[in-house]
This record gives structure tokens, sequence and C-alpha cells, in this order.
């Protein structure tokens, strides 16, 4: 789960990492009325959306730049009409760009320096591990050379001769060492205390005063965690996600949407990713990954398919199950449910291995639908490719 980062900010500041005063708007009168209220400084509107590189953006307006900083009120508001409503592209979001929503309105920071500061969970060493670099901002992906790497041992914690090495190799003088230490601290905190699997600051600056202030945050969660934090839960922002993956998370299904318009039904993520390998093998592109697990319900299975024919771009379907403790009769079952409530518009290719096999099959053949059968992957790999590419003739009407 993503959250904004307004949202983000919202948490630090319970845990004492100190960033810069400000608010969320979603209308111009909002982001003018908290500019007033920040009072006499410069302030800086910032598009919120669930992606980064906002402030090398470009909208589809042709307005660059989704931070922007501006001195009055009605600067304010006048900034926040050029982002409200509009599409921002950025080296995240692909090109088709994503609606702004609402708007961060905060205290510009008097940025003297930019570090790039993450927590996050190392595979390697089970461990957290704490990624730094002096070259922060949004240039960072440049200079991967310069990082520096701490970890963290999860039963002692981030201990001070860390925080101190830390700031040295990031060039932080004697003075910021207090500031940054606690900041570093509260960032651990905050890793540790929410299940987060990263938490990213970038940048974290050194203000012209010597201030640490964390200016950008992000967070990755623990999916299997997040019973634990309801109020993290609630910060979910369907508006951001793809429609398809919030209608089929609401049924307990996992659906990751893809661009290409040969849509999958499969069990299981091994089985998926084949799929998907062997369909771009023979020249075509998946327009997602359904996977319906192991345990999934007849209703689950209908539910699967209803999201799978009612995306438009999808120009074939193909069905690949190797029933094991997912039975071939199920899937079957579900399929005929859902062809039955939603018209059949796009060819339907159905290759079933396993568990009740012949069930399936002879279900599906009774149902008198128009399915193209195949006898194993690469044979329905093909037949899927050839019938997304040619134009659906329904050879086998009831
Ligand atoms: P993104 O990573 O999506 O581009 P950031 O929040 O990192 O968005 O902002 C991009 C840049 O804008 C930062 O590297 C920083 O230079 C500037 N910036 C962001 N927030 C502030 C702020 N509160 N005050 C001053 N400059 C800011
Ligand atoms: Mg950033």
């Amino acid at each position: 789960m993503n959250i904004h980062e307004y949202q983000a900010k919202e948490l630090l500041q319970k845990f004492d990492v100190a960033t810069t005063r400000g608010k969320v708007a979603s209308t111009l009168d909002e982001a003018e009325q908290i500019a007033r209220e920040l009072g006499d400084v410069d302030v800086v509107v910032k598009a919120q959306i669930h992606a980064g590189g906002r402030g090398k953006g470009t909208f589809k307006t042709g307005f660059k730049g989704g931070v922007q900083v501006r001195k009055t009120p009605e600067e304010v508001r006048n900034a926040a009409a050029e982002i409200l409503g509009q599409i921002l592209v950025t080296h995240q979001t692909g090109p088709a760009g994503r609606v702004v929503n609402k708007v961060f309105v905060a205290e510009s920071a008097e940025i003297a320096r930019e570090i790039y500061f993450a927590v996050l969970l190392d595979r390697a060493t089970a461990a957290p591990l704490i990624v730094a670099s002096t070259e922060g901002g949004v240039e960072i992906e440049t200079s991967p050379q310069k990082i520096a790497r701490e970890k963290i041992d999860p039963l002692a914690g981030l201990q001070s001769f860390q925080t101190r090495k830390l700031a040295k190799q990031l060039g932080l003088e004697s003075s910021q060492l207090k500031n940054a230490s606690k900041l570093f601290e509260g960032l651990y905190r905050t890793f540790i205390a929410l299940d987060c699997s990263m938490v990213e600051v970038n940048p974290l600056v050194v203000t012209a005063e010597g201030e640490v202030l964390a200016l950008d945050a992000k967070f990755n969660f623990d999916d299997n965690a997040l019973y634990r934090h309801p109020e993290i839960a609630a910060m979910r922002d369907i508006a951001e996600e793809d429609p398809r993956e919030v209608e089929a998370s609401k049924h307990g299904l996992s659906y990751i949407g893809l661009d290409g318009n040969i849509a999958c039904l499969v069990n299981g993520a091994g089985l998926a990713m084949a799929t998907m390998d062997i369909i771009k093998f023979y020249g075509g592109e998946p327009a997602n990954f359904l996977d319906v697990g192991g345990g999934a319900t007849e209703e689950q299975v209908t539910e699967a398919f209803k999201i799978l024919i009612s995306d438009k771009n999808v120009k074939a379907i193909l069905v690949n199950i190797f029933g094991g403790i997912m039975k071939c009769d199920v899937i079957a079952q579900g399929i005929i449910n859902a062809a039955k409530t939603v018209k059949l518009s796009v060819p339907l290719v159905v290759r079933l291995e396993g568990t009740n096999v012949e069930k399936g099959k002879q279900l599906l053949k009774e149902s008198g639908l128009a399915l193209i059968t195949a006898s194993d992957l690469a044979d329905a790999a093909k037949k899927a490719v050839k019938a997304a590419g040619s134009k659906f003739q329904n050879s086998n009407p009831k």
C-alpha cells in the first residue's frame, strides 16, 4: 500500500521527525488559506500523487514542475490553479501521468544541502539497513557510487555510534550532529513501529540555519502487517489505484493491471509469470495478471472473470489453470456464471490441467460457450496471441 507525502509527514511528526509546517488542500481557497496561516514566509505548493519525480515532472498542459515555490497567498493560489485537476507526467508515472487531486502547501525551506536517506529491509542480511548519500535530491539516480550503508541489528536498534558514523560519511558538521541524530533515530523508530518495508526521505535537507529536515517522504508498508495499523489502512487513496485492482482486492483476488490486450486468469504466481513470458514469447502482450490462487471459490472466479471482461483493452482471454488444490470444475463453473451475466465479447482460450480436469471440460462443453481449447501452455499462448490479433468471429454461437 502507498500513501501520499502529506500523510507520510503526518506519520513522521508522531515520531518527532522534523519536517516543514504545512497542510493539504484540494481547492484553491484552501490552498490560499493555508498559505495565509503559514504567515510571511516563502511557500511551496506540491502536487500529491503516488509517484515520485514530481519536481522534474511536466503537466499535460505544458506547465513545468509539480513542486512550486511562491511568495504570497495569491501566488500560491495561482500555482495551485496550474496543478489541481491537471495531469502530471513524471518518470515514475508512465506517459499517461496522474491526475492531481490534492496539493500540499508548506513552508519553503532554505536548502543548503540535499541528502538521500532511506531505511529499508535488507533481504540479504534479514535486517534493517540504512542507505544514505550526499547526492540527494532529484539527481540521486545519476551518481550511485557515493552511497553509505549501515546495517542495523534489529535487537539492539540504531546505536549512537552508527548515527555519528553516518553523519560523518554524509559530511555533516559537528554542530549539525544533534539534529541529524534525532532525525535518523526518528526515521528508524517510524520504520520499526509502523511495520514498514521502506522509509525513504529524499531530500533530507540541511537548512541555511543548520536545521535538519525531512522535505519529502515515501513509505512502503508490509501489507501483511497492515491489520495492526488501522490508521494507516485508513490512509488508502483509492483514486490513486488502478480501478481494476481495487475491484479485485474487494474479492480477495491478486490482480496486477498491465498495458497489453491479453487477459490472463491463472492460479499461482509462478504460473502467472510463465504465462506472461510465453505470451510475450509468441509476440503478444498481457493485459493483466490475475491470480485466483489455491482456494478461490466459484464466486471469486466469477468476479475475476467479470473484471477481465469489463476491461476495454482486452482483446482475448487466456485461462491457464493447473488444478491442484484449485479444482478445474470450480474454475469452469466460475467462467460459465460470469459469461451468463456479462456478455463474452472476446475470444476465450482455455487450458485446463490437473484436479477434476475432465469434469471441468465437460461443464464448459455443455455450457455451449464459444471457446478455444488448448492442449498445453505453448498451444494456449499461440492461440491467445492469434485471437487477440484478429477480429473476433463467433464461429460457434449458441
Ligand atoms: P519529488 O521527489 O517527487 O520530485 P520532492 O518533494 O523531493 O518531490 O521535491 C523536489 C525538490 O523540490 C526537492 O529536491 C527540493 O529541492 C524541492 N523542495 C521540496 N519541498 C521543499 C520545501 N518544503 N522547501 C523548499 N524546497 C522544497
Ligand atoms: Mg523527492
